[in-house]
């Protein structure tokens, strides 16, 4: 009896100890990189776990769905470069660089080392997916309500702290029940998709387009003085009356009336939303197919 525990004891110590100086770094690299959904935290942890044993100088990591470049270090002469991809999904691509040559042995320890990377980087990309759908309106493909509510928010507490301008410009196609009612109601959602095309044609990568509400879209423009915003506007509402709409034998055109207001001191959020609607509907009452600006 005394002999089967000892030897039972002396097996699972040789198995535990054998396995030990291989897992052990293993699980401190995952367990390091569970604490993140950020693609590029995941990657600066990954590189620093990874530097005593594959020493590199310097790391791009690239995900194109994301639209992503990741760069930290020196660039050097020598690189390796992994596109990373698990079940089909493609989760980006990294490359090392240093001075001196990758040799087979770094490579095949990299390889081992970059499994404990995949999952995690899949875990990020899955959750991305779904925040970029929460966020996104399937039809026209501009950021959703939920999303204007949030990054009004964050982008009028930046402008206060750090004194820049912020503008708002709010959009309504003119008489757009009249489209639905001659054309249809899928025609109705073409014109939509097409007028998001064509703002988002206008703008800078930088602002922000969101489908505020049926035909109505908000655009926040950070960094804008209320002349740019209104000169942007103008542009957009230009753009629209110009572009037509193809749908069977039928060629429609369109117009929109436009509102702008700015960040003032004292403004909340619902007043700052308040005068770009307001100014819109100025726009409207003054004969649609034009800008109007707040205050
Ligand atoms: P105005 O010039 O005063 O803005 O008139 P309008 O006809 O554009 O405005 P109104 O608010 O009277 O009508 C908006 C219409 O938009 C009514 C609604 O049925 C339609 N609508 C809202 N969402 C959608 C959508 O997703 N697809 C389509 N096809 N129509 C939509
Ligand atoms: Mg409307
Ligand atoms: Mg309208």
């Amino acid at each position: 009896m005394t002999k089967k525990y000892a030897n039972l004891a002396i097996i699972s110590n040789n198995t535990f100890e054998a396995t030990k100086a291989v897992n052990l770094h293993h699980y401190d690299i995952s367990s390091a990189l569970q604490t993140t959904l950020e693609f590029n935290e995941l990657i600066a942890i990954f590189t620093s776990k990874i530097a005593d044993k594959i020493p590199h100088s310097a790391y791009i990591y690239i995900n194109t769905e994301f639209g992503l470049e990741v760069k930290s270090g020196v660039f050097t002469r020598h690189s390796c470069n992994y596109a990373l991809k698990v079940e089909q999904q493609q989760l980006g691509e990294l490359k090392l660089m240093r001075n001196h040559r990758f040799s087979e042995s770094d490579l095949q320890l990299l390889e081992a080392l970059l499994c404990c990377l995949i999952y995690p980087l899949k875990n990020a990309t899955l959750f991305h997916q779904a925040l970029k759908m929460a966020y996104t309106d399937p039809l026209t493909q501009t950021r959703n309500r939920a999303s204007f509510n949030d990054s009004i928010q964050r982008e009028m507490s930046l402008a206060t702290r750090n004194a820049k301008n912020l503008s708002l410009i709010f959009f309504d196609i003119d008489h757009f029940k009249t489209i639905n009612d001659t054309y249809g109601h899928d025609c109705g959602d073409i014109t939509l998709a097409s007028s998001a095309k064509w703002i988002k044609e206008s703008l800078r990568e930088s602002d922000l387009v969101f489908r505020y509400g049926g035909e109505e879209f908000v655009i926040l423009l950070s960094d804008t003085s209320a002349n740019a915003a209104e000169m942007l506007a103008e542009r957009i509402r230009t753009s629209i009356e110009n572009h037509t709409i193809a749908y069977g034998m039928e060629t429609i055109k369109i117009t929109a009336s436009l509102g702008v207001s700015t960040l003032h001191e004292g403004d909340t959020l619902e007043s700052f939303v308040k005068h770009a609607d307001d100014a819109m509907y100025m726009a409207k009452n003054n004969g649609r197919n034009q800008v109007a600006l707040s205050r």
